[in-house]
């Protein structure tokens, strides 16, 4: 299509306030499914993401709209995915901005349009949900206004479930939303934004042509990667696919070249006409880390090769998690993964379990530390297990972030509290219509146990939350280590603050105690900082055999009882002479 008759728009909400639902209405109302083939929220096509409501792997769908083409790319909402956002966001010119006329403006409604921003789009805000009778358009439009800055003179009111201001919605997009530049004679110049696993078409890569144009049989260069493939499909999504012959400066597509694995292909990179390449990469190239690591362990050791092929599978669609073999004298082989943050984790974990039938243990969660040592090198640390011997460590740094936060006034004093509790450093309070809104600055570690489940019951649910990270700062932390019967349970040591240490060992030791089995001795269940213990419980001894009381005569029944003690054994962890059931490790991890 001609420049001046493409849009390309993302859409960025807070979770819930109506964004697959806005995209599927304007799917089906410029044709792209008929109504029988419109199944509700065709975007959201993971089983996951459907029950949770979150859209994970952005997508983007070619509209047909009185003569104009309109791409749209949906975006995962969530922080976890906030470099999906981003690229998504830098293939676009403007974006959608909507907000749930009952709720307002929440954290992830500004993370994201703050993004959008950056990237300098024109923005449309649309008041979805007009329909309901909580709505107060007029109050959201000056939220809107208060909180984000942004003029709500264009703003849309809409109701994505009725299919109300639809119409208005697409109007608006052609009206206001520039169309792309581009050079049709420049050599090739494309954008790298995603890239996933087809098990028909094998790898998929969404592209957005900046200069020149991508062809069937054309021989491309990914620039960053320094890797040659030829194209073998180039086409767009209705969101069915179609075969295109090309495409053009601006336009929105993907091409398919024979590529086997999704880490062959690196989001962001610059893909060019090897015959004829650009001379000018594309800026903003960077390649995601894993912030949260965590020790995934099958329950039956039997399953260690099973999960190993399952995390490949779920590595095939997702590089940005990883995996190496770790092991644990508790809790036997299994792997050290990284993650994008918690619900990444829990996305991963979650998969695992359902869709590949895996029974899991999964260990604290932890985030990067950075080490100084004494000798002059450095040190980034995944594991507790893994940090060197104190004395020969200079500093540890540790990662932090800034968390914005929007709570209705009444829970505000124990939303401080929290904050408070957690080491946060409070920078900004304001109150806007009702609710507060505080910006913290708080220790990673501090956020990735239960934070997010804390704030929310604090608030009954209506606190909302969300948080960049801003860099590693020196922290007072230790290694904390727990010892079952004098011998060091790997998979419980972590990372902790020095004055949170004692509080936080004690809990430790008084879970361990309840979780642990009596045994035919006593055990101390302690929890130490290098030799110094902080905390002890002491699990008393079993008073009785439990065959003692089958009074020697019946043999069978004294059999069932010792098959008993041994089908009990079977979920539990020997360790040392101590059997310590698997509940133990889950339940002893989680905070109070
Ligand atoms: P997303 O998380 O932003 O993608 O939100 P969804 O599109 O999944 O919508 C969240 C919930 O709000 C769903 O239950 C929708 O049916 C509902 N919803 C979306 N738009 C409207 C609307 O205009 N009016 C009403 N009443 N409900 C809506
Ligand atoms: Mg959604």
């Amino acid at each position: 299509a001609p420049l001046d008759k493409i849009r390309n728009f993302s859409i960025i909400a807070h979770i819930d306030h109506g964004k697959s639902t806005l995209a599927d209405r304007l799917i089906q109302h410029t044709g792209g499914l008929t109504a029988r083939e419109m199944s509700e929220q065709v975007l959201d096509n993971m089983e996951i993401e459907r029950e949770r409501g979150i859209t994970i792997k952005a997508q983007t769908v070619r509209l047909d709209y009185k003569g104009h083409v309109l791409n749209l790319m949906d975006t995962p909402g969530h922080v976890d995915f906030a470099y999906e956002v981003s690229r998504s966001l830098a293939a676009c010119e403007g974006a959608l901005l909507v907000v749930d006329a009952a709720q307002g403006v929440e954290a992830q409604t500004l993370a994201n349009v703050y993004q959008s921003i950056e990237h300098d789009h024109e923005i449309i805000p649309v008041i979805n949900k007009v329909d309901l009778p909580a709505a107060e358009p007029e109050r959201v439009k000056q939220q809107i206004e208060d909180i984000i800055g942004i003029s709500t003179e264009h703003a849309v009111l809409a109701s994505a479930k009725s299919g109300l201001g639809i119409e208005a919605v697409l109007d608006a997009i052609v009206a206001l939303i520039p169309p792309p530049k581009g050079d049709a004679t420049a050599p090739l110049k494309a954008m790298l934004v995603d890239s996933w696993y087809d098990p028909y078409l094998g790898v998929v890569i969404l592209v957005r042509v900046i200069d020149g144009s991508l062809r069937k049989g054309q021989e491309i260069t990914f620039m960053a990667q320094g890797t040659k493939h030829l194209v073998d499909r180039v086409g767009c999504f209705r969101p069915k696919i179609e075969q295109l012959d090309a495409l053009g400066p601006g336009e929105i597509g993907f091409i398919t070249a024979q590529i086997k694995e999704v880490a062959q292909t690196n989001v962001g990179d610059t893909i060019t006409d090897t015959k004829k390449p650009t001379t000018t990469a594309l800026p903003g190239f960077k390649t995601v880390q894993p912030v949260v690591f965590c020790g995934l362990f099958p329950t039956d050791a039997a399953d260690f090769e099973k999960l190993r092929d399952s995390l490949g599978k779920l590595r095939l669609n997702d590089a940005s998690f990883s995996f190496e073999t770790e092991s644990s004298a508790a809790l036997g082989f299994g792997f050290r993964c990284g993650f994008l943050g918690l619900l990444h984790l829990e996305i991963i974990q979650e998969r695992l379990t359902r869709e590949y039938d895996l029974d899991l243990i999964t260990t604290a969660p932890s985030v990067v530390y950075k080490l100084l040592l004494r000798d002059g090198t450095s040190k980034e640390l995944h594991n507790p297990a893994d940090m060197p011997d104190p004395s020969t460590i200079e500093l540890i740094e540790e990662p932090w972030i800034e968390a914005t936060i929007f709570v209705p006034d009444e829970y505000l004093g124990s939303l401080l509290k929290l904050c408070q509790d957690r080491r946060g450093i409070q920078k900004n309070l304001t109150y806007v219509g009702g609710r507060a809104q505080i910006v913290y600055e708080l220790p990673l570690n501090e956020v990735v146990f239960d934070f997010y489940d804390r704030l929310k019951s604090i608030s009954r649910g209506y606190a909302s939350f969300d948080y960049h990270q801003i860099g590693h700062r020196e922290g007072d932390l230790v290694k904390m280590t727990i010892m079952v019967n004098s011998e060091v349970v790997d998979a419980l040591s972590m990372i902790v603050h020095r004055d949170a240490a004692e509080a936080r060992g004690r809990h430790m030791c008084e879970r361990m105690k309840d979780l642990i089995p009596r045994h035919l001795f006593k055990i101390p269940v302690q929890a130490a900082i290098g030799g110094k213990v902080i905390a002890r419980e002491t699990i008393a001894a079993m008073r009785k055999d439990v065959t003692a009381k089958c009074y020697g005569g019946d043999i069978s029944r004294k059999k069932k009882l010792l098959d008993k003690q041994k089908e009990g054994k079977k979920r539990m962890r020997q360790y040392g002479n101590v059997d310590i059931p698997q509940e133990a490790f889950i339940a002893a991890l989680r905070m109070g």
